[in-house]
């Protein structure tokens, strides 16, 4: 990853936890880098509560991932996994990457969730996004007064109910599930890669090998509802706006 000054990004990526980008929209990322769009991850926790391996592993193969998505920068806020609120500490730290990085786009948790973590960072963007567009609410960054910003394009990736509810957007990843599976992949304490991952410790649901399968099928799942191989859903807070149909075209 670049480590160059960023702003005026195409889009920011948010996950509660290290892979729930991936996993949700790792397709999605590597379709927009490989355009040349500028794209940002962010993490709110290293996700040390999970079964498998630690938080400082789990930093690592965040990185490995972010750079097979071709990402300009992930971070992470180091907020506390398992107990993610929207408190002011929280939102305040969101206000300020989006007032850093200024996004057209911001992709994120679902706000209906099987895991509160989830819910928590949907909610956190949601409160940090319409904040940072008030002028009353200083924040620094280097010492430098930040300007408000606000985009109203959000849009949730879908997580354990993904079947459960209509998506609003479905995005065809054929020419990039390679690459989001080859991410998910980075995560070796967590998901089963042959040779790699460590065959003792306890099993979890990411940890079966049936589970890339799974994924598999719900990527070719959503691209048959749009006449494709594979595909990603997403729902839409606010109704997406087309200056014309030809868009569709
Ligand atoms: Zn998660």
């Amino acid at each position: 990853m670049k480590k160059t000054e960023l702003n005026d990004i195409d889009a920011l990526f948010v996950g509660a936890h290290p892979d729930d980008v991936e996993l949700s929209a790792g397709g999605t990322v590597a379709n927009l880098t490989r355009e040349g769009r500028k794209v940002v991850m962010v993490d709110f926790t290293r996700g040390e509560l999970g079964t498998r391996g630690s938080g400082e592993r789990r930093l690592k193969e965040a990185s490995n991932a972010a750079q097979i998505l071709g990402v300009q920068e992930r971070i992470n806020l180091g907020l506390p996994d398992g107990y993610l609120k929207a408190d002011d500490k929280s939102i305040l730290k969101t206000i300020q990457i989006i007032r850093k990085y200024r996004p057209k786009i911001v992709v994120m948790n679902p706000e209906y969730e099987r895991h509160p973590d989830h819910e928590a960072a949907h909610r956190i963007i949601r409160s940090a996004m319409f904040k940072s567009g008030l002028l009353r609410i200083k924040t620094k960054e280097r010492g430098n007064l930040q300007e408000p910003f606000r985009t109203r394009k959000l849009i949730s990736y879908m997580q354990a109910y993904a079947f459960s509810r209509k998506p609003d957007l479905i995005i065809d990843i054929s020419d990039s599930f390679e690459t989001k599976m080859k991410a998910i992949k980075a995560y070796t304490s967590q998901v089963f890669v042959p040779g790699i991952s460590d065959p003792e410790g306890p099993v979890t649901r990411l940890s079966r090998p049936e589970f890339l399968e799974e994924l598999e099928a719900r990527a070719i799942f959503f691209g048959t509802m749009i006449g494709c191989r594979y595909a990603e859903p997403f729902m839409s807070i606010e109704p997406i706006g087309l200056k014309n149909l030809s868009e569709m075209l």
